[in-house]
Parts: structure tokens; C-alpha cells; sequence
């Protein structure tokens, strides 16, 4: 494994100074077997250190290529399970949880998410606040049946696309995936169309801590350089922290995914089979044992925030 940093005569994009340095490196990625490649962006891309700034970041792909590379990679599924406990998947759950713990959830609230795939987390905020209007931005269209949810469109282009006003944005694992040269515009345009107190809730992987650099995240933080960034554009840290610190390791250089990582227990697999035919109160009981997984379901570490207009 290559450990060395080397100094860089490049510029940071945030605070300009060109004291880069070289020093994290893409690892290959496997799923199941066989070894992830894009043509778009790949290991051969640059990790950048500022050691001011407390971020790495990879900005020698273009916009372009990121682009293609989602729009190459990204595969649509169409659901077809009934999943009458998704409000409690593990992570949602606990991202909630999480955040009622700092800050309540008022009536009539303007969520705005990005990314949030085929489930996100407004059935989650759900269970404590049923009077939400739900903004997102995805691909995917969600199809959960709430009033009051509303696709903005399948990309937000920060500046170009107007937001509306809302006052709470939800991030969870899409701040990592920033085109760095994004960032300035991303955190303004949040910053102004938040509502007066308005929140953002940020989930990220904490690569550094892990040394897990993988394609396509384009922004790693350490959590002096996340503080300090939010800062920056204005914003006051309601809280922060970092969860699953334990040490582990493997192989730095080869990241695995294997389908053994999400094993479920043959008494979940039968429940998941069966659960749509049970009455409600049988699949809630055991939703909670079975399901709702002791955690945000992985065991590597994770920075949680929450910030303030
Ligand atoms: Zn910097």
C-alpha cells in the first residue's frame, strides 16, 4: 500500500491556498466477485488534501463525467414488495430518532430531500409529525402514498434550479457525492432557501476515519473541516457526532461487498415473505423485533449533524 503524501502545486477550491497534498487514494471496488469499472470516473482520478480546510476532494473529474457515470451506473428497479414496516428501516429510523432528539418536528413542515432513492425519509418523519409537505430530487419517482409529496425533478442544478422554502433539508449519504466545485453554490442556495431557524440534517460516511475512498464520492471530511465548513457559509452547529468508532480493518486497498454483508436471519427471511398476508398489529410487533435493527445498519463509522440557518 502506498502511504506516502506527496505536495501538490494545485489550488484548493475553498480556500485557495495551494498547499495540496497527495495523500488518499481510490481503491477498487467488488461486488459480488468482479471488480467495478467506469470509463467516466475510476481509481485513476486524484484525491486532494487540504490540510487547512480539513477536506479531500477528487475535482479533476469534470461535471460531465460524474454525470455520465451516475446515468451509466445508476440502475432503476421496479418495486414490487410490500413493505408495510419501511418507516422503520434501520437507518431512517435512526436518523430520526436522532434528530428529534435535538429538534422537534412542527406541524405543516417544508422537508426538502435529496436523493432519497425509492424510500428516503419521509416515512420515518412520519411517525412523529404526519403533516409534512415533501419536496424531493431523484431519478426515481417515490410512490408512497402521503399527500403533499412533491418531485422537483430528477437533478437539482444548485443556482439554476430555484428551491422552495423549506426548513428542513435532509442529506443523508448525498453530501459526499458534491462535485466539489459545486459545494460554494450548494451550501448558499440552502442557506437562502431555508425558512428563519431552518435545519439541515447530514449523514456521511466517515471515509477518512475508515480510509475508504471509493468512486464516486467526491468530498471527504474530517469533522474539524465539516464544523468549520458550515460554518463558513453561515451556519450554527446545532450538534455533531460521530457514531461506530470501533476499529476495524481490511484490506485498505480493495474494498469488498459481498452479499453476505446485509445477512438477514432465516426467521426475517420467512417474515418478509409472509408478512403481507398477516394482520397489522402481528407485522408492527415483529417489525420491531426483527427488523428494526439495533443502530443505522452499518458497522462502519458515521458523521451525523445538524445544523442551523
Ligand atoms: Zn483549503
Amino acid at each position: 500500500m502506498i502511504t506516502e503524501s506527496r505536495q501538490i502545486l494545485k489550488k484548493c477550491f475553498l480556500c485557495n491556498k495551494d498547499n495540496l497534498l497527495n495523500k488518499y487514494f481510490y481503491q477498487d471496488q467488488k461486488i459480488n466477485g468482479t471488480i467495478i469499472k467506469s470509463e467516466y470516473f475510476n481509481t485513476k482520478n486524484s484525491i486532494y488534501t487540504c490540510e487547512e480546510c480539513k477536506i479531500s476532494f477528487c475535482d479533476d473529474v469534470s461535471s460531465d463525467n460524474l454525470e455520465k457515470f451516475y446515468n451509466t451506473t445508476s440502475i432503476i428497479k421496479p418495486e414490487n414488495l410490500i413493505n408495510r414496516f419501511k418507516e422503520f428501516n434501520s437507518r431512517f429510523f435512526s436518523q430520526v430518532l436522532y434528530y428529534i432528539n435535538h429538534c422537534s418536528l412542527k406541524e405543516n413542515l417544508k422537508v426538502l430531500e435529496l436523493g432519497p432513492n425509492k424510500l428516503g425519509i419521509l416515512p420515518s418523519l412520519k411517525i412523529f409529525q404526519n403533516k409534512i409537505i415533501y419536496y424531493y430530487f431523484d431519478q426515481i419517482k417515490i410512490n408512497h402514498k402521503f399527500d403533499n409529496v412533491i418531485k422537483l425533478g430528477d437533478f437539482w442544478i444548485p443556482k439554476k434550479t430555484k428551491l422552495p422554502e423549506v426548513d428542513l433539508i435532509w442529506m443523508s449519504h448525498s453530501l459526499e457525492h458534491i462535485h466539489p466545485n459545486d459545494l460554494k453554490d450548494v451550501l448558499e442556495s440552502f442557506h437562502s432557501c431555508l425558512s428563519d431557524d431552518g435545519k439541515i440534517f447530514i449523514e456521511i460516511p466517515y471515509d477518512i476515519k475508515n480510509q475508504d475512498f471509493i468512486v464516486p464520492h467526491t468530498l471527504f471530511f474530517e469533522i474539524e473541516g465539516l464544523v468549520n465548513l458550515f460554518k463558513k457559509f453561515k451556519f450554527k452547529i446545532i450538534s455533531i457526532s460521530e457514531i461506530n468508532n470501533s476499529k476495524k480493518k481490511k484490506d485498505t486497498n480493495l474494498r469488498n461487498i459481498s452479499k453476505n454483508k446485509k445477512r438477514k436471519s432465516i426467521i426475517s427471511q420467512i417474515y418478509l415473505k409472509i408478512q403481507k398476508f398477516l394482520p397489522e398489529k402481528i407485522v408492527k410487533k415483529y417489525a420491531f423485533k426483527n427488523f428494526v435493527l439495533n443502530g443505522p445498519n452499518t458497522t462502519l463509522p458515521i458523521i451525523r449533524m445538524i445544523v442551523e440557518k
